[in-house]
């Protein structure tokens, strides 16, 4: 039985988990991460990439923090991941338009929202923002510009992450299922795996993403109500979009990547851990696209596919120490934003880690047992 000590084990290797572990390994310590299937192929290979603008300093619930921070990390990360490795995340500044039909725009909530938190937007400097777009629109719409709206290509940010973790001594383990976790007091002393691997970690961080509810409370000794959100998305052939913005319209979107791709997204489904795309779901992103964009009116999409949100119902994600067990960490539940979260994330759980604190967040904002409490905890499935 192959047996491994590590500094700190981390058990998922998605976007959270590679992140954690490519800058635990900058730290100096010793870093491995398993999966039960393939790094970076859960939610985080799945989603749209978008990365919202904020501002870490003025953002006044934990999430806003998160955001900002995010929106802030990512021009670094893309730069470091770029030099580490030679792949570019496609990480670009590409401006993002919220479009409203309702005749009213967006809500004075929201309006005041950006303006306290310093967000750049120009309502109605929509349409001259971006002169490419042949939308469909009516004399009811109106919309808001984010010129500092940004995006992140999912699968060759993943890539990125887990050769750069890779090349800074971090070992990734796919296909390994836990099967038992061994305690000494209050201590996590071994993790053994399906396969019979035995890894003997210091410190051990969950980062399990929408499977964490299914076995926490038995594993974890928390129950974190984790459930996944199934997102389905298609992809279009569509050079006419090599210019355009982010759109952005309730919770539908359209991303161009800048290459004649385009993709659209998303449902919110509760689905189990089905992560197939369904008939239903499909026709639903097609009218959307259809109705925004009149030269995909006969165009069929190229591919679709879908992935699991990590959904946690009390609105903000689990990060932090577990109770009742002195050397284990989780970082999950970060339902539509684990992209856009993720650096700053990441950042949290290697402070925590590794004994220090950060000046731009309260380390206690996420605690998986007693957050401080904050204006956000509204449910954010409606
Ligand atoms: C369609 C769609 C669109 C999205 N768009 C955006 C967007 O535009 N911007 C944004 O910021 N976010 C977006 N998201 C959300 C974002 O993708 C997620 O919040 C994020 O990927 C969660 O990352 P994660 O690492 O927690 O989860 P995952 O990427 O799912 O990784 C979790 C990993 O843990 C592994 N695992 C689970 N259980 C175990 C176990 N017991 N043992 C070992 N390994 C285990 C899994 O195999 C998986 O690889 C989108 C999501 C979807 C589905």
């Amino acid at each position: 039985m192959p047996e491994t000590v590590v500094d700190v084990l981390v058990v998922g290797g998605g976007v959270i988990g590679l992140t954690s572990a490519w800058f635990l390994s900058q730290k100096g310590l010793k870093v491995a991460v398993l999966d039960k299937g393939q790094p970076g192929m859960g939610a985080s290979w799945a989603g749209a990439g978008i990365i919202p603008p904020g501002n870490f300093s003025k953002g006044i619930t934990p999430n806003d923090k998160l955001r900002g921070r995010g929106a802030y990390l990512h021009p670094f990360l893309h730069q470091e991941l770029l030099e580490k490795t030679g792949q570019d995340n496609g990480y670009r500044v590409c401006g993002g338009l919220e479009f409203f039909f309702d005749g009213r725009g967006p809500s004075r909530d929201r309006i005041d929202g950006w303006e306290k938190e310093g967000v750049n937007f120009q309502i109605n400097g929509s349409i001259g923002c971006s002169p490419y777009i042949n939308l469909n629109l009516t004399t009811n719409s109106s919309a808001v510009c984010f010129p500092s709206m940004a995006q992140v290509r999912n699968p060759r940010h993943l890539r990125a992450l887990n050769n750069a973790a890779n090349l800074s001594g971090v070992a990734i383990y796919p296909q390994r299922t836990i099967s038992k976790l061994v305690n000494n007091g209050d201590r996590i002393i071994s993790i053994l795996t399906e396969n019979g691997d035995k890894f003997h970690p210091e410190k051990v961080l969950f980062a399990t993403g929408a499977w964490t509810g299914l076995w926490d409370p038995v594993l974890l000794g928390l129950d974190t109500k984790i459930q996944p959100v199934r997102g389905q998305m298609i992809q279009f052939d569509c050079p006419e979009s090599i210019n355009w913005p982010i759109i952005e319209v309730g919770k539908r979107y359209m991303v161009p990547r800048g290459d004649g791709v385009l993709l659209v997204g998303s449902t919110e489904e509760l689905a189990g851990f089905d992560s197939n795309t369904t008939p239903e779901g499909l026709d639903e992103l097609l009218a959307f696209t259809r109705s925004m964009v009149p030269c995909l009116a006969n165009r069929p999409p190229e591919k679709s596919w879908a992935g699991l949100r990590p959904w946690s119902p009390r609105g903000i994600p689990f990060i932090g120490p577990l109770p009742g067990c002195s050397n284990a960490f989780i970082n999950a539940g970060h339902f539509r934003w684990g992209l856009q979260f993720s650096p700053a994330a990441a950042e949290i759980s290697t402070a925590q880690i590794v004994g220090q604190s950060l000046n731009w967040i309260n380390m206690k904002s996420f605690d998986p047992v007693n957050p401080p409490p904050f204006e956000e905890s509204i449910l954010f499935m409606s």
